[in-house]
């Protein structure tokens, strides 16, 4: 079974997230659980947690289909010890609110060097940062997501994430999500099946499929390599749209949360229809 969805909109708190995915066809969702531009936000109260769960519940959607992201601002990364430390309590924060909400995973960007520390100085402290808000709760699996290598951002490389996994030490309660704009702008070749062929065995080599926990469909408006994260509907870029019907056909991709991140919102419906179809599940 393939789960497709979007990032949806949490406005007014993520007891609207639910119906919000199930108003487009999702089968899936993603969803900030607080502001994303915010360093603190006010505690979920019980009420809200209990919305959302009835409303999952009644729409269907079980934590396997499921994929909140933290917020930008963190710097699980970061080559200043204060800034770290603020990263790391807003991380730790963003974990308990997937625990109270009965999420089992969050996503998020692995962080970035800043150009004052070496890259692989930073991958040991992103890995500590998770193995810290590991420790310090239960049941949610850090997600690390692939980037595009813009600015000083790591983890563009599968190896970058290979790295991490292996300094975190319970391997139960870590995985990745790959991102196809991201991949693509990293110089991960995906415009064919055979690319993706290519791309994808090397995903199994240095990763492994066993820690995917989930994907974000996103064609690229930049060409492949360019290091440049942005966005377009699925079809309309330079990864084009062979590379989604593979995904919707191929079963590695199978019950995870695989997710639109494409920037006209007015299309996601569409672009979940075109994929159900491709997958057969429409
Ligand atoms: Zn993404
Ligand atoms: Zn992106």
């Amino acid at each position: 079974m393939k789960y497709f969805g979007a990032h949806v909109s949490a406005s007014g708190g993520v007891e609207n997230a639910p119906a919000n995915a199930h108003a487009i066809g999702a089968t899936a969702f993603a969803l900030f659980t607080k502001n994303q531009r915010q360093w603190v936000a006010a505690p979920l109260r019980a009420e809200q947690i209990a919305a959302f769960r009835k409303a999952c519940d009644e729409l269907g959607y079980a934590p396997a289909q499921i994929l909140p992201h933290d917020s930008y601002l963190i710097n699980l990364g970061h080559p200043e010890r204060e800034a770290l430390e603020k990263s790391r309590t807003a991380f730790l924060d963003e974990m308990r609110r997937c625990e109270q909400l009965g999420l089992d995973r969050l996503n998020f960007h692995p962080g970035s060097h800043l150009q004052k520390i070496a890259e692989e100085e930073s991958l040991d402290r992103i890995a500590e940062s998770i193995n810290l808000a590991l420790d310090r709760t239960h049941g949610v699996t850090a997600v690390i997501e692939n980037t595009a290598g813009q600015g000083s951002n790591l983890g563009f490389r599968f190896e970058h994430l290979a790295y991490l996994i292996d300094r975190v030490e319970d391997k139960s309660r870590v995985g990745v999500c790959i991102d196809t704009c991201h991949a693509f702008a990293a110089g991960y070749d995906l415009r064919t099946a055979e690319a993706c062929d290519a791309t994808f065995a090397e995903l199994e080599r240095v990763v492994g499929f066993r820690y995917l926990r989930g994907m974000h469909l996103n064609d690229a408006m930049k060409p492949l390599d360019s290091r440049v994260d942005r966005h377009t509907p699925l079809g309309d870029g330079q990864i084009g749209i062979e590379c989604f019907r593979y995904i919707a056909r191929d079963k590695r991709f199978d019950g995870i949360p695989l997710i639109l991140e494409t920037p006209d919102e007015a299309r996601w419906s569409e672009e979940i229809a075109r994929l159900k179809a491709f997958a057969g599940e429409a």
